[in-house]
């Protein structure tokens, strides 16, 4: 119970982070699974398509932030027909050596897989014309950091697509998600991992993270324009949309 609900500072907070991923890395698709019953490959899947990457393009370049194991880089690769250029970035060695592993099973060899920090990102100015991150933000500590990030990298007239953990805004589903996410969620956790903490906390950074509206707001003060949302699933997942002007 070291790190049960209490507050984590800031500096603590990546550390924490880093050790629930490194210990989860191989087994990450199998938790998603479990733990979202599938869900997530269908926001995945959805998120994508309004990523909407152009087909057979030489010129379009994405940075696929907190990146993991790949899951968005290969269905933009797909997508894209492995045309366009694909940067994963993640802090996390282990998630990154399982992520080049399934790139090069599935001929997907082209995917650059970079260890960089979302709060501190090693790549030039201007350089991408898209940014995705997926379940990826609410684990970065300073998330403002991460967004003037993510305005910095891309191109005048860029993306910037998150997919996120949000506010389930369905009456009665609120509460089903609740008891699902603080009982079953560290449960499959332990299971899995034999280590329920982590599980916990990862949930408690999902009911701190901030809600749609708010989050657009932060999105619009790192300079974006054009700041939009979708819900998914009632809200459980939500999409934010911006562009660099
Ligand atoms: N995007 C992948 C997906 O949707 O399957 C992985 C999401 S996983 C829930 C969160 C990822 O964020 C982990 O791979 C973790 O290492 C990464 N991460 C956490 N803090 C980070 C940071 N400060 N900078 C970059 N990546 C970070």
């Amino acid at each position: 119970a070291a790190f049960g609900f209490r507050k984590v500072a800031v500096e603590e907070k990546q550390g924490m982070v880093d050790d629930v991923f490194h210990s989860v890395a191989k087994r990450y698709d199998l938790m998603n699974d479990l733990m979202s019953g599938g869900m997530h490959r269908v926001w995945k899947s959805a998120f994508v398509s309004m990523l909407a990457p152009p087909k057979n393009s030489e010129t379009w370049s994405l940075v696929d932030v907190a990146g993991g194991t790949g899951d968005i880089a290969f269905r933009v690769a797909e997508r894209s027909r492995g045309k366009a250029a694909i940067t994963v970035a993640d802090i996390n060695a282990s998630m990154l050596e399982v992520g080049r592993e399934r790139a090069e099973k599935r001929g997907f060899g082209a995917i650059q897989f970079r260890e960089a920090n979302a709060e501190e990102l090693p790549f030039a100015d201007g350089s991408f014309d898209a940014y995705t991150i997926a379940f990826g933000i609410r684990n970065v500590p300073r998330i403002d950091k991460a967004l003037s990030e993510a305005f910095r990298v891309l191109k005048r007239g860029g993306r910037f697509l998150c997919l996120e953990f949000s506010q389930v805004d369905v009456p009665m589903l609120d509460r089903v998600y609740e008891a699902y996410s603080f009982r079953a969620i560290p449960e499959i956790g332990r299971r899995v991992t034999g280590d329920a903490e982590s599980y916990r906390y990862l949930v408690e950074s999902i009911r701190t993270f901030p809600n749609q509206e708010n989050f657009a707001g932060m999105i619009r003060e790192a300079g974006f324009s054009r700041v939009t949302y979708r819900n998914m699933t009632g809200g459980v997942a939500a999409v934010h949309s911006g562009w660099k002007l």
